[in-house]
């Protein structure tokens, strides 16, 4: 049986890319050495992340002003980081907030400024992203930054706020390079890398240039982009293997049609899942407002837990892994990132239709 893992994160990764790392992992290209062994200063991962970079910058058509980041700490260590570079003196920063990252996020950021809740969807249990007409931004904010896709909610902007001359910044912890984004759009973006990108212990941050280098002085050295952006990543060592394998996703999106293809393959998956929820007479219900559902984590419930816990048993039994809901949302979520293929969402969508008939 074929298992397809539909975890929210870490997440399943492309086979392809696991199978070259096994090929390669006592024995990098005829070095003798695994990647997990090289000095990070050695040409030989001096190579692999110069790589990564550059495939990364192709993929995302990431302008030469920007700069690309791979940093440790996770989203999370972004929420204060995020703020403690983007201040530049000012005292207060908008945010936009759609559930539970973005409330994680606007916590943080409490530590450290007064944060202007711009807009909310609190009003609607987070189940939809407010119109960009009714946010209250204020002019002399540091930042604006919000939440993307909200990977426990499953709530996805399909546009991008345009916050004139105010720098927007974007948590796309859940759904970067699962859609083309025009990156001069943002200030900075940032991500944990294991639910589109790689492994765990690698967060990437990308960022306008003009933003370095306003960090209040005294500082911790490691908390300052600068640090980070004037020594390629290496200031101190860098989580090597987990940037090897990002590097790997990179060239396997590469080689499969890059962000586009992506995305439209991304299209086709949830349109799966989404259509047989809506077709199931209201067995299944997603609590998402139909024009924000995720494209990458599928929320959904039958009519109560007892049923929803037999769906999950089940599924395991067709090879259906780690469906089972955040424990703050309860229920289930499909979790469906670039590296689950068509065919594993084609065999989710069968079942949901065939458990519906059994129990319906
Ligand atoms: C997973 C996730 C986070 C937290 O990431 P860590 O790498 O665990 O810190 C933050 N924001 C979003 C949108 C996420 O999906």
């Amino acid at each position: 049986m074929t298992i397809f893992n539909f975890a929210a994160g870490p997440a399943v990764l492309p086979h392809e890319v696991l199978a070259q790392a096994r090929e390669e992992l006592l024995d990098w290209r005829g070095t003798g050495m695994s990647v997990m062994e090289m000095s990070h200063r050695g040409k030989e991962f001096m190579g692999i992340a110069a790589e990564a970079h550059a495939d990364l910058r192709e993929l995302m058509a990431i302008p030469q002003h920007y700069k690309v980041l791979f940093l440790q700490g996770g989203a999370t260590m972004q929420f204060a980081m995020v703020p403690l570079n983007l201040l530049r003196g000012k005292l207060s920063a908008d945010y936009v907030n759609t559930g539970i990252w973005s409330k994680k996020a606007i916590d943080e950021a409490k530590k450290l400024c007064y944060v202007n809740e711009a807009a909310s969807s609190a009003d609607k249990s987070f189940s939809y992203a407010p119109d960009f007409a009714r946010w209250k931004l204020d002019k002399q904010a540091a930042y604006v930054h919000y939440t993307p896709n909200e990977t426990i909610g499953g709530v996805e902007f399909n546009w991008v706020p345009d916050t004139g001359k105010v720098p927007l910044v974007a948590d796309m912890s859940s759904n970067i390079l699962s859609r083309p984004y025009d990156v001069t759009q943002f200030g900075l973006i940032y991500a944990g890398a294991q639910k589109n990108i790689g492994p765990a212990g690698v967060t990437l941050v990308i960022v306008r240039e003009d933003l370095l280098g306003h960090a209040p002085a005294g500082l911790p050295t490691m908390l300052d982009y600068k640090t980070h952006a004037d020594n390629d990543s290496m200031y101190n060592t860098p989580p090597t293997y987990g940037i090897y394998m990002a590097g790997l996703v990179f060239k396997w999106l590469k080689k499969n049609g890059g962000v586009a293809q992506m995305e439209k393959t991304n299209i086709a998956k949830a349109r799966l899942l989404y259509d047989v929820i809506d077709a199931s007479d209201g067995f299944y219900t997603c609590p998402v407002a139909k024009a924000d559902r995720s494209r990458m984590n599928v929320p959904f419930k039958t009519r109560d837990a007892a049923l929803d816990a037999e769906f999950l048993k089940q599924a395991e039994t067709h090879g259906l892994l780690q469906l089972k809901g955040h424990k703050l949302a309860g229920g289930m979520r499909a979790s469906i990132y670039n590296a689950m293929p068509l065919a594993g969402v084609q065999v989710l969508a069968d079942f949901m239709g065939e458990f519906a008939r059994s129990k319906g």
